[in-house]
């Protein structure tokens, strides 16, 4: 009995307390509906919450009270619900769909309305993109309950004026990996040194989704479950004002916008959005942490000009996206230069940010309405204005490529015309004029060029897609889903052999199919022309043999995978009924060679760079369906390499002995394949793994260097490393990495400065940079002049009768460059039949 009373008093001073820290401003609540606290049984700040209890709190709400409902938006990779709240009136909710009518006609040029300030304004309060930065999905419950409970005069207003769309966790998998282990470090009583477990999580960490992507550069690429989910549901809504929450290194206070003034100076984006608004909801956030003795600042960094962000992205919708960064407790409490920094604070901060920013939005409502409306109606005027009335775009031989691209712009409700079998328009005339822009312009000059990330996004050349600007608009048919797009003829019965396409993205996909299935296939190492059951046809390097009568299976069965196969991946196929070509080399011929499956592992783990990791697991699962085994670099002294033929080393630190780098010599001397990308090319170098060498800088030991500003270093030094650009390469089409492409001209994406010298080797270097390589972003004079105009982008090096093909940039950067995925595949599939002529 006695201790029934001590723990209920002890769970009634917790919810004082938590009350009188978070809550005090907004009392009295209402009784009937938990607080969080009661809710899970510990206070706010006490622990790190699951994302299953976070959805189970808000469905409770949604059940309680009449203010709220609960909605799913889709499902992470792991399975866990993507959630959305939205809270307002009783009354206002129940007039939702009306009143979101009313809300669109501001978004849509061809009206006229004016009733700016008597419907309720949009909000979206989204938090915890980043799994390891925790504060904010738990300020988002505090948020949520006090929308849904408080009977504050302030909150009432609020709700009556405004429609409040909550979006507790953007990354769930990230989130709970980060939470799994704060929880299971924490100690009682709590250890502040920042060397302990608890503040150090392993790798890859929770900052990452489930294939250890960035979501918060998502919104634009479109990759992830996540990000997909929300694109719809954004196009459904179109908020006003949108948050992204984040916390950042410990030895800091908080920020939020505006941001870096030049950095943030996008092209397309109107000044009133990055000038006005930020100030005018600046002044607000300064004012509520002023009020809570809170220390923050603004303007020196961050940029919003990559329009991947979730703080970005709203800007390109009319809306208001809104940054913020708390200082990381990393764990639940940590001790930094500026003394003790706990988890309830980091809460707190992000609390009241949540809750100015709905107030801030209330009292700006009709400049916001009206900003929202002028905001589509000059996407209209500006692209009257401009003399690129479009662009047509469409590709000969790869259509599942071109049908990936389409599906972006759909997505981001960008108008797609269809004006012949493979020919597309995009009219510029269009409400996302600006997402047109985004997609397809190119930019290389800047005020400012130290960038936070990318300083190149055009989608277009992400895509490798070839397209044309036009000077007046084209008619065709409104594309509304890709499904609706050209299918594959459906392949023939042959007897004797079938052709497939190499030049299709989805053909690797394929082949990795066939060889499960145990088929021979093999790579035609020349290009031919045929006679196929769709009449006379050329093939191009790489396009894949099956032969009928040398198969272990009976014709019909043959058929039967290749339809499936067919199926699936809709790649052309035909079907053959003689070896004897039309011209080039015939079906028989010593260059059709079978082709082996990969067995392929990568290396992952501390010093790893956990993205390209990432991009590469992601591509083989979701789009290759081919298995990568994944190999814990601790693991790697007692690893038996002979399991594999394929090893993959994306950029990182790695600090082999001597013994782990002749290892890894010797199984490759054996004829197979290591793949190194970015910064592991620059080790293999290094490490003289192979006889290749670096564009390094010759420098003068004993030159004095000219004096500089101190405070200056910092751009200085910034404006060298290369962001993110994207430069053309010249590719040569005849190497089996270079098979399936028809143009030598291949864009890349440049994120590091590993320059590797043209090689020695007449044969080895298959793609160098093109003379005026830059197409898109910055680029320092020195970079281009000195290390890029004298590097290559892919090398094959050979070491005994095996081989090491280097990338220097990552040909699959966020899981979506689709234009170089195929230098990658190429290097799988076929990198153990690449001898390089010695
Ligand atoms: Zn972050």
């Amino acid at each position: 009995m006695r201790k029934i009373t001590f723990v209920l008093l002890l769970c009634l001073t917790t919810n004082l307390f938590a009350q009188e820290y978070f809550l005090k401003k907004y009392q009295p609540f209402n009784q009937d509906i938990p607080s969080p606290e009661e809710f899970l049984g510990y206070g706010i700040g006490e622990r790190h919450t699951r994302h299953d209890l976070i959805v189970a709190y808000f469905k409770k709400l949604a059940e309680l009270s009449p203010r709220v409902s609960f909605a799913e938006y889709g499902k992470t990779h792991e399975g866990r619900i993507l959630s959305i709240l939205t809270i307002s009136t009783p009354e206002n909710l129940a007039n939702i769909t009306e009143l979101k009518r009313q809300h669109l006609a501001f978004t849509d040029p061809s009206t006229n309305a004016s009733n700016y300030n008597d419907v309720p304004v949009f909000i979206n309060l989204a938090y915890n993109v980043h799994g390891n930065e925790p504060s904010s999905s738990e300020a988002a419950l505090l948020t949520a309950y006090t929308f849904a409970a408080s009977e504050a005069g302030e909150i009432i207003k609020y709700l009556n004026e405004s429609v409040i769309f909550i979006d507790p966790t953007i990354n769930p998998d990230g989130r709970d990996r980060h939470t799994q282990w704060a929880n299971s470090y924490q100690g009682s009583p709590l250890v502040a040194d920042p060397q302990d477990a608890e503040h150090d999580e392993y790798w890859p960490g929770g900052r990452t989704n489930h294939y250890w992507f960035d979501l918060n550069r998502d919104w634009l690429l479109a990759i992830n479950p996540e990000s997909r989910g929300k694109l719809t549901w954004y196009h459904q809504w179109y908020p006003n004002v949108v948050t992204d929450f984040h916390e950042m290194g410990s030895q800091s206070s908080y920020f939020f916008e505006p941001m870096k003034a030049n950095g943030s100076l996008n092209p397309i984006m109107p000044k009133e959005n990055y000038v006005d608004l930020n100030n005018m909801f600046g002044a607000y956030f300064a004012k509520a942490l002023d009020s809570i003795g809170s220390l923050y600042f603004t303007k020196e960094v961050f940029d919003g000009t990559y329009p991947g962000y979730g703080s970005s992205y709203p800007d390109l919708q009319g809306g208001l996206g809104l940054l913020f960064e708390q200082a990381s407790s990393r764990g639940h409490k940590q001790t930094t230069a500026f003394g003790e920094i706990t988890f309830p604070f980091t809460i707190r901060n992000q609390y009241t940010s949540s809750i100015t920013t709905v107030r801030a939005a209330v009292e700006n409502k009709t400049y916001l309405r009206k900003y929202q409306q002028d905001f589509f109606k000059s996407a209209l005027s500006r692209a009257s204005a401009s003399k690129i009335k479009g662009y047509t775009f469409g590709d000969d031989y790869d259509q599942n490529r071109v049908k990936a691209f389409i599906d972006k712009l759909l997505l981001h409700k960008v108008k797609v015309f269809q004006n012949g079998d493979k020919s597309f328009f995009v009219p510029t005339r269009q409400p996302q004029y600006r997402m047109v822009q985004t997609v397809f312009e190119t930019y290389s000059k800047y005020r400012d060029s130290v960038f936070y990330d990318a300083s190149a996004w055009s989608l277009a050349n992400f895509y490798n897609i070839n397209y044309k600007v036009a000077s007046r608009e084209t008619q065709g048919t409104p594309v509304t889903a890709v499904d609706q797009l050209s299918t594959v003829t459906p392949v023939g019965r042959s007897e004797y052999a079938y052709l497939v396409d190499w030049d299709d993205y989805n053909a690797p996909a394929v082949l990795h199919h066939l060889k499960s299935e145990g088929l021979v296939v093999s790579s035609s190492f020349r290009s031919f022309s045929s006679t196929t059951n769709a009449g006379n046809k050329s093939f191009n390097y790489g396009t894949l043999l099956i032969p009928v009568k040398l198969q272990k299976k009976d014709s019909g069965e043959v058929f039967r995978i290749l339809s499936e196969a067919q199926q699936k991946y809709q790649v052309p196929m035909y079907a053959v009924n003689t070896g004897y070509n039309l011209s080039g080399i015939d079906l028989g011929s010593r260059f059709v060679r079978p082709v082996t499956k990969p067995k392929a592992a990568m290396l992952i783990g501390e010093g790893v760079r956990s993205y390209e990791a990432g991009e590469i697991w992601h591509l083989l699962d979701t789009r290759v369906h081919m298995p990568i085994t994944k190999i814990p670099i601790r693991n790697f002294r007692r690893v038996n390499l002979d399991k594999y033929n394929t090893l993959v080393m994306v950029s990182g630190s790695y600090s082999f002995d001597d013994k782990g780098l002749e290892k890894i010599k010797e199984w490759v001397e054996k004829g197979n394949t290591l793949i190194t990308i970015g910064t592991a090319s620059k080790w293999a170098i290094d490490k003289k793994l192979v006889k290749e060498s670096l564009v390094s800088e010759e420098k003068d030991s004993t030159a004095v260097a000219e004096r500089k500003p101190y405070g200056d270093a910092g751009e200085n030094l910034g404006k060298e490393s290369v962001g993110g650009i994207i430069v053309q390469t010249e590719l040569d089409l005849t190497h089996p990495l270079g098979f399936g492409y028809r143009k030598a001209l291949l864009p890349v994406y440049k994120n590091n400065t590993v320059w590797l010298k043209p090689s020695k080797n007449e044969y080895s270097t298959v793609a160098q940079y093109a003379d005026n390589p830059l197409i898109d972003g910055f680029i320092t004079d020195k970079n281009r002049d000195k290390f890029l105009k004298n590097s290559a982008s892919l090398i094959v090096s050979p070491i005994g009768g095996g081989r090491v093909v280097m990338f220097a940039d990552n040909p699959n950067f966020r899981g979506s460059w689709y234009g170089t995925n195929r230098l990658f595949l190429n290097a799988l599939f076929l990198g153990n039949h690449i001898n390089v002529p010695k």
